[in-house]
């Protein structure tokens, strides 16, 4: 999750695109994907029983302020682990030959160790935030930090078979972090052609649905993200429109009026990129339902496989 915490506190402005629908964006960008919205507009959200405005006003940052451990040894604890994760080229036979895309999996499976680490202060240009957060968790114990790595792991391969080298932030190999500033600074210094944050969220119950988040344009200290606001919003329409062909949706019926889009300037990770990068909330951990979704292994194969579609198309362009 994103909203606990550091990158992530209230209280925020009222928030709503820049511009209008998704449907409007993915018409002109994403012809396959505007026919999964269609399909989704046409039939509804079949288990979306709840689209109520005290729903929509839940805050989402207050769910989730203080994360489960995991329940489970983390990722950073398994031997054997066969790369290090930080960077791997693909075959050089697909599409994304010599394009750079970088993961960024959020939070990391033992920030929850490290608290006086992840609590310390860095620079994100427009203030002071926290080094990281330990991320949300469901009420059953699944964390934040362990679907981000998963989902991340199968984005990996299938950007791999289609020629990219990527390169992961962290890959549970390290004992906490990084920080937001230095998660920036990876996709920075790597020339990343795309950078996509991978999260899930700690809103209230009923709260649900997946948004993608936008940096806005900030230019306050280290931070400027003139140049890359309009690349962003390309790529973030197109992960959008990917996630929801292949998984069906919905987009978030809390956040974004229904578009499935965000726009922020109070996040770290996209005020100090240089480079095209969007955050992805692919459900609400605290929900029912879509908890049913992101613990599902074939659900998250797609919705990996949505993201992908969406990086895909903004690199072939
Ligand atoms: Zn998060």
């Amino acid at each position: 999750m994103s909203y606990v915490g550091p990158d992530f506190e209230p209280p925020r402005p009222p928030r709503r695109p820049l511009r209008g629908p998704l449907t409007v964006a993915v018409a002109a960008l994403v012809p396959g994907a505007l026919a999964g919205w269609l399909v989704w507009q046409a039939v509804g959200d079949p288990d979306d029983g709840d689209g109520s405005a005290a729903a929509r006003t839940s805050a989402s940052e207050s769910a989730s302020a203080s994360a489960s451990p995991p329940s489970s040894a983390s990722s950073s604890e398994l031997p054997g682990r066969s790369d290090d994760g930080k960077e791997q080229g693909g075959d050089g036979s697909g599409s994304l030959k010599g394009k750079v895309v970088v993961i960024d999996p959020g939070h990391n499976p033992g920030n929850f160790r490290h608290p006086s680490d992840i609590n310390r202060k860095v620079n994100i240009g427009t203030n002071w935030k926290e080094c990281d957060t330990t991320g949300t968790a469901s009420n059953a114990g699944y964390t934040e930090a362990e679907f981000t790595l998963d989902v991340s792991h199968r984005l990996r391969t299938i950007l791999k078979e289609e020629g990219a080298t990527v390169k992961f932030t962290q890959d549970g190999d390290r004992p906490w972090g990084p920080c937001v500033d230095e998660r920036a600074e990876i996709g920075n210094k790597a020339g990343a052609d795309a950078v996509v944050s991978i999260h899930a969220d700690g809103s209230a119950a009923g709260n649900r649905g997946f948004h993608v988040i936008l940096p806005g344009s900030v230019h306050s200290g280290a931070a400027d993200t003139r140049p890359i606001v309009a690349s962003s919003r390309e790529l973030g329409e197109r992960v959008a429109g990917g996630f929801l062909r292949t998984t069906g949706g919905p987009p978030s019926n809390y956040i974004g009026d229904g578009t499935g889009l965000d726009v922020r300037k109070d996040l770290g990770g996209l005020n100090l990129s240089t480079v095209p990068k969007v955050f992805i909330e692919c459900g609400n951990m605290r929900d029912t339902k879509d908890i049913s979704r992101l613990t599902s292994g074939a659900w998250r194969q797609k919705a990996a496989e949505g993201i992908s579609e969406g990086i895909v198309s903004f690199l072939r362009g």
